[in-house]
């Protein structure tokens, strides 16, 4: 079985914003996307999920989090995984620079 990477809660973290989601009311299977799911029924489920984060009073604060402890699975304040990556790559491409081969160095750091 596959090594399952786990988010790195930051020394900081604080937890109380969680009393607030607006997801609290919502099912949770539409923020984590069942195994081998793809293709446009990850499409719906995540815009339904982002739909939810669009009127959360604590989106801010969740994505923050979920950005900060690099979570590796679910929408979170809004963005999926793949928008989380995303994120990564470009922060990591600011501190490494814009010279040839940063991306890949930056993209092998966070793999
Ligand atoms: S932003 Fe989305 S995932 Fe985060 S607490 Fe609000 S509803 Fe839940």
């Amino acid at each position: 079985m596959p090594q399952q990477p786990l988010a790195q809660v930051p020394v900081d973290a604080t937890w109380e914003w969680q009393e607030h989601g607006a997801c609290r009311e919502a099912d949770t299977a539409l923020f984590f996307h069942p195994q081998n799911e793809r293709g446009l029924s990850r499409i719906r489920r995540d815009r339904a999920a982002k739909s939810v984060c669009a009127r959360c009073e604590v989106r801010l604060e969740c994505a923050d989090y979920a950005i900060r402890a690099r979570e590796p699975y679910g929408v979170w304040g809004g963005l999926t995984e793949e928008e989380r990556e995303r994120i990564y790559v470009k922060a990591a491409l600011t501190t490494y620079g814009r010279e040839k081969g940063a991306g890949l160095r930056a993209a092998v750091d966070l793999l």
